[in-house]
């Protein structure tokens, strides 16, 4: 057998397997299946960041089919819920004479304030009613603390408080994990670009997400996430059998 048979017949005979996601023949046809070792995270798919919502996200509820196709293709699943005091640090409300989408200096660093949202056990803070993932094993919670807001779901924005989600994954012997949910500029991409930075091999499902997109920082999001070694994928390239 000459080399490149070789090579085309052990490609297509072997099902590889890295970082805990399974590479098998379909890998010719781009597919990604998610192995015993990868989570999907939904992050912050909640009311609140809907149309209809109080910090709506365009078009955010056109996540919610996708999430549900590709969420059956994973035995591991962490949903997300920003989940904030009232008078949250982060809402424009909070501080004197200032407006949504402004920003402000807090203890640690610039915050960009929103407006009240995602208020703790309010039905703006609910998960909205169509996402169904019924495999999901931990809802975490994040931002609940006065004065620090959290886009990330691994690390609050002091960049000093862990929320343990790193630890629960290790300790479940998680290598990989697929990212999806809103807003892809904000919370998916810092839970992206943690993840990828506590040791995960992380995806992000472009067309699982929504944007915001406040003063280019979509693109913003996306040069960054490349530059540290985040992987843009579509819901396509995961193989939903
Ligand atoms: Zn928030």
């Amino acid at each position: 057998m000459q080399t490149a048979q070789r090579r085309r017949f052990l490609l297509q005979s072997a099902a590889l397997t890295v970082a805990g996601v399974s590479f098998p023949a379909s890998w010719a046809a781009g597919k990604i299946k998610p192995g015993e070792r990868a989570a999907l995270i939904v992050v912050d798919v909640q009311n609140c960041f809907v149309p209809g919502g109080t910090l709506p996200v365009a078009k955010g509820d056109e996540v919610v089919p996708v999430i549900n196709r590709i969420a059956t293709a994973f035995e591991n699943v962490v949903v997300t819920q920003d989940w904030h005091t009232q008078g949250h640090a982060s809402f424009a409300s909070t501080h004197a004479g200032k407006k949504p989408f402004e920003t402000t200096q807090l203890s640690y660093g610039q915050q960009v304030l929103w407006p009240d949202h995602c208020v703790q056990g309010t039905d703006d803070a609910a998960l909205h009613k169509d996402l169904k993932v019924p495999k999901a094993q931990v809802i975490l919670r994040k931002g609940f603390h006065q004065h620090v807001d959290s886009y990330s779901a691994f690390e609050e924005a002091d960049r000093k408080t862990s929320t343990g989600l790193a630890g629960y994954l290790k300790q479940r012997g998680i290598k990989t994990v697929f990212v999806t949910g809103l807003a892809t500029d904000f919370c998916v991409a810092w839970t992206a670009l943690d993840a990828k930075r506590l040791g995960f091999e992380t995806y992000v499902v472009e067309d699982a997400t929504r944007a915001i997109d406040l003063n280019g920082s979509l693109d913003a999001a996306w040069k960054n996430m490349k530059a540290k070694g985040v992987k843009r994928i579509q819901s396509s390239d995961i193989d939903v059998a």
